[in-house]
């Protein structure tokens, strides 16, 4: 369903995407971990085209990701994205952060909008927060208040950008297990997480990336067990 093929990218010197080829299939969850400055928000933010790349190509859904245009607004709204800062619009409740998209990209009416927006938010288990504003919200529902929103959209894959790191300890389990649930309904995503316990039990596949590079591609067993690389053995011995 994505596939990049020979992804380069630099920031000046730096070789931040070097030679990336990745497939995620239909319905396959792939979890990205790394050291930091390794890549992994560059290679979502690629896959979404808020960053241009210098060379190779993205599909989504076997179409290649256009530069700009209509096509692009039209390619990118069928790639959900949720970032470690949640970005909901401050100024809107979280009922308005819900349908804006459906209103304006999808062109639905207001009451299918709403409506769409209440199940969701009933899903993620925030419907009675729907006429808040963010700010009135914990950061854990806020979080999911953001996944709803990417969801609305009827996006194709969901790229998740460290969706946990910046919550309270608490509040990191409810927004996992709107995740464990999404991959279990069979959503297609990709998810940059330092949260081993997710990647063991939701991936399909592990990406190890440093340095720009995929190191590893293994399953999850695979890889907490017996990783190939000393880079990802390496990584691991720190982190677990
Ligand atoms: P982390 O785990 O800390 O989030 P990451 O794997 O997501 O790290 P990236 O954010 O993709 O890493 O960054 C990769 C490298 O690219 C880093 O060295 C970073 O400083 C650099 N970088 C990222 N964005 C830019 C930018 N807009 N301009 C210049 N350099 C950038
Ligand atoms: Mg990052």
């Amino acid at each position: 369903l994505v596939v990049l093929s020979n992804v380069n990218k630099h920031f000046g010197e730096l070789h931040v995407l070097q030679d990336i080829d990745l497939t995620i299939g239909r319905g396959e969850v792939v979890v990205v971990i790394g050291p930091s400055g390794g890549g992994k928000s560059t290679l979502c933010r690629a896959i979404n085209r808020l960053e241009t790349i210098d060379s190779g190509e993205i599909f989504i859904d076997g179409k290649a990701l256009p530069a700009e245009g209509r096509e692009l607004a039209a390619l990118r709204a069928d790639v959900g994205m949720v970032f470690q800062s949640f970005n909901l619009f401050a100024h809107k409740t979280v009922l308005q952060n819900i349908t804006l998209g459906q209103l304006k990209v999808r062109k639905k009416d207001k009451r299918a909008a709403e409506e769409r927006a209440r199940s969701l938010l009933e899903r993620v288990g925030v419907a009675s927060q729907a006429d808040k504003y963010p700010a009135q919200l914990s950061g854990g529902q806020q979080q999911r208040v953001a996944i709803a929103r990417a969801l609305a959209m009827d996006p194709k894959v969901m790229l998740f950008d460290e969706p946990t790191s910046a919550l309270d300890p608490e509040m990191i389990n409810e927004v996992l297990e709107v995740m464990q649930q999404l991959a279990r309904d069979g959503m297609t995503m990709a998810v940059v997480t330092h949260e081993m316990g997710f990647a063991r039990s939701a991936a399909n596949r592990v990406v190890f990336m440093a340095d720009g590079r995929i190191v590893e591609e293994a399953t999850p067993a695979q890889f907490f067990g017996d990783p190939r690389s000393d880079r990802a053995r390496d990584f691991l011995s720190k982190i677990l």
